[in-house]
């Protein structure tokens, strides 16, 4: 008797302690996402007229991520990776006919997958989505029915809801008005403001994720902080209006690089820093077809829609002070799909065995320069994998430009190869040289396609009537 109950005092004493060492050990985790930066947009990633201080500062005291990349080059597909940790052909939230999720779709992200923020609230994370969510619009699609306690966002792109009497075609982008767009704003399942005033909208995410990080100070917190921004059309508030050499898109990023400056003293001033990990990335390239509204990818090739890497290797920084060494350039291989499985794991959380989670955990790599657990990358545009990387080789199984124009797509039989490391722009084919690593890719692609059962496209729904 006495045995027993000493047994179960130990076995409560150790459980407790366990739940306090996890409590102690599991940091803050931040995400900010942006819409349709490109890899060269930053000064840190070498823009020579954008000025991004505060991106820099971070990077200087974090890690900055030269070959990490978005699961899509398009919106929805790569939203639903970031949340899922799995490729979107695996959710169903990707489509051969519609890129993305549109006002009039009535599908959304599936209730059977687990989000980010569903399985850190399993942890005791209190969860908040402030910005743009594009994962369904509908109630049960929407943040607060996806693991978050709260949302504050416009649910979908900027350029959606465009009304009847804004100029037609992209005259409406060159001078943009808040009224051509008749997007909403939310709290929670609530329109707050229809318009949304997007000149006001970086500033009020920001605002917004500081109250929330002061609210929850003294719990365990996430914060998903998808920025509207720079996806066109294009705004800026008055205090940003005609500060930077490179005119309308410089003020977007640069009011963009102010609000992650915001995030972070809040952060330093709480004393937090040392417990938060945040990640800086985007969902997909520049959307080049849109002129000087769109970003630039630098060196890569293409841009936006496009499996060339210009279309899904994004300018992505990590810092978390004290356990990321200051002023790491990491060229290891990373996805956001890995942000997924490296937060549930700094969390404590097991992930489920039964379902195929497409992320890596990379805390090692980030602490210690270790190597990344990740040694390829799929390109998939729509349900059709494109190009897969392995190591640093890149095979292109099919190649399309952007989306706009007479834009054929080729296919390639045998694939064309390019050594990113060697040739990042992606300009020289040495597939003949190498047809082992062809087949290498190959195989690997075989492999893969083995473990995919393709399920309905939700973005093909219709809203019902
Ligand atoms: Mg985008």
């Amino acid at each position: 008797m006495l045995f027993r109950f000493l047994f179960s005092l130990i076995a409560v004493v150790s459980l407790s302690n366990f739940a306090f060492a996890a409590k102690a050990e599991s940091p803050n985790i931040v995400v900010i996402f942006c819409d349709d930066l490109g890899y060269g947009d930053l000064s840190c990633f070498g823009h020579p007229t954008i000025r991004t201080p505060n991106l820099d500062q971070m990077a200087a005291e974090g890690v900055r991520l030269t070959q990490f990349y978005s699961a899509s080059p398009v919106c929805t597909p790569s939203r639903a990776a970031l949340m899922t940790g799995r490729l979107p052909i695996r959710s169903g939230m990707c489509s051969d006919k519609r890129r993305v999720l549109f006002p009039n779709s009535g599908g959304g992200i599936p209730a059977s997958e687990v989000t980010l923020a569903e399985g850190l609230k399993k942890q005791g994370y209190a969860t908040a989505c402030v910005g743009k969510w594009h994962l369904g619009h509908l109630p049960q699609f929407l943040p607060t029915s996806n693991g978050f306690d709260s949302y504050f966002g416009i649910p979908y792109s900027n350029d959606m809801d465009r009304v009847n009497d804004a100029p037609r075609g992209r005259e409406s982008f060159w001078d943009p008005k808040v009224e051509y767009w008749n997007v909403p704003l939310m709290r929670d399942l609530e329109i707050l403001e229809r318009p949304a005033d997007q000149t006001t909208i970086t500033r009020r995410y920001a605002e917004e994720a500081v109250s929330f990080i002061k609210k929850n100070k003294d719990e365990k917190f996430f914060l998903y902080l998808p920025h509207s921004l720079p996806h066109v059309p294009l705004f800026r508030s008055k205090e940003f209006e005609g500060k930077s050499l490179r005119g309308l898109y410089g003020d977007v990023i640069e009011e963009i690089d102010w609000s992650v400056g915001e995030v972070l003293q809040t952060l330093r001033d709480l004393k937090l820093d040392d417990n938060t990990i945040v990640w800086f990335t985007s969902d997909n390239g520049p959307w080049l077809t849109f002129n000087d509204h769109g970003g630039t990818a630098g060196l890569l090739r293409e841009g936006k829609g496009t499996t060339w890497d210009g279309g899904m290797r994004e300018p992505s920084i990590c810092w978390w002070p004290g356990t990321i060494p200051a002023g790491q350039v990491s060229a290891e291989l990373g996805t956001t799909m890995d942000i997924y499985s490296t937060s549930l794991a700094l969390a404590g959380a097991k992930l489920e065995k039964e379902r195929i989670v497409d992320g890596y955990d990379l805390t090692e790599s980030l602490k210690d320069k270790a190597k990344s657990p990740r040694e390829i990358v799929y390109y998939y545009r729509g349900t059709q994998l494109m190009a897969l990387r392995k190591g640093p080789w890149k095979a292109h199984f099919a190649t399309q430009e952007s989306y706009t124009g007479n834009n054929k797509r080729i296919e390639h039989d045998p694939p064309v190869l390019y050594n990113l490391e060697v040739d990042p722009s992606e300009k020289w084919d040495v597939a003949e040289q190498h047809p082992e690593v062809i087949a290498e890719i190959k195989a690997a692609a075989d492999a893969h396609k083995e473990t995919v059962v393709v399920v309905p496209s939700q973005l093909e729904i219709p809203l019902p009537k």
